[in-house]
């Protein structure tokens, strides 16, 4: 297809969009005046933060130093600890193992109000970036009524939201799965799914949820209940690895939004 052609094709895709952004929903009201709900079926697209959405710069993994050191004096405890695709709680505990330290007193809150208050603190400061064509996949989604977007991440909420509103992206998501729901990934999926069945009034399906990471650990944690696994290699895994992962389709990154909505058009 000649480059004119293929600039129309796309020009119509958006003007589609659009017009199906008149039908904007509000996530939360989503029933029409006359209660009907204005899915028949919904298909769940659920986004990891870290390496997919966004790069924090570091700040992150500060903020967990920073707040181990505050309450153990050990310095730089994580610098071992593999960090990418687990959930926050995950890694605490196998930091604290490094050390010996007892997380079963009761100390948890108190560490995670030390890392909230150190990541905020560290955003601020922070040299990250939004992944190339995130925004544009986001305004896309939200202007059309055949999507529900959320989150599923290892970030405790709290994480999340501080990470998300640094790159004013938090209003596009709603809801979500996050490591403070769960310290195993693994369980975050049906979580989510609980949770928008509490707020639409029609079927949600694992078949119809597809799950976007930049890691392995994405994809173990959506296709063993069926859902669809997008794998971005914006994170520290290559295209090749995540395919031996097992992905079912894999994007350097997501700056040809055509053919990433193509993707999510192509799954039932
Ligand atoms: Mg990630």
């Amino acid at each position: 297809m000649s480059n004119f052609y293929r600039q129309q094709a796309w020009v119509a895709i958006r003007v589609r969009f659009i017009w199906a952004g008149r039908y904007r929903r509000d996530v939360f009201n989503l029933t029409s005046p006359s209660g009907n709900s204005y899915f028949k079926t919904v298909r769940f697209i659920l986004f990891d933060i870290d390496g997919t959405l966004l790069d924090s710069g570091g700040a992150g993994s500060r903020a967990l130093n920073l707040a181990f050191k505050e309450m153990f004096s050990v310095d730089d405890a994580f610098r071992t600890v593999s960090m990418a695709g687990k959930t926050d709680l995950q890694i605490m505990l196998e930091g604290a193992k490094l050390y010996g330290i007892d997380c079963s007193n009761g100390i948890m809150p108190a560490f995670f109000s030390a890392y909230v208050r150190h990541l905020r603190e560290q955003m601020d400061i922070r040299k990250g970036h939004v992944k190339p064509g995130i925004r544009e996949a986001l305004e896309i989604l939200t202007s059309c009524n055949k999507y529900f977007l959320g989150l599923l991440t290892g970030n405790i909420e709290k994480g999340a939201r501080i990470k998300l509103e640094s790159f004013g992206l938090s209003s596009y998501f709603r809801i979500g799965a996050f490591g403070s729901d769960h310290e195993d990934r693994n369980r975050l999926l049906p979580v989510a799914v609980d949770k928008l069945r509490e707020q639409v009034s029609c079927p949600v399906s694992f078949n119809d949820c597809v799950v976007i990471g930049d890691t392995p650990r994405d994809i173990d944690c959506s296709k063993p209940y069926g859902a669809y696994a997008i794998a971005v290699a914006t994170g520290p895994y290559s295209a090749a690895s995540l395919a031996a992962a097992g992905a079912d389709i894999i994007f350097e990154d997501l700056s040809d939004t055509e053919r990433f909505i193509s993707a999510l058009e192509r799954k039932k």
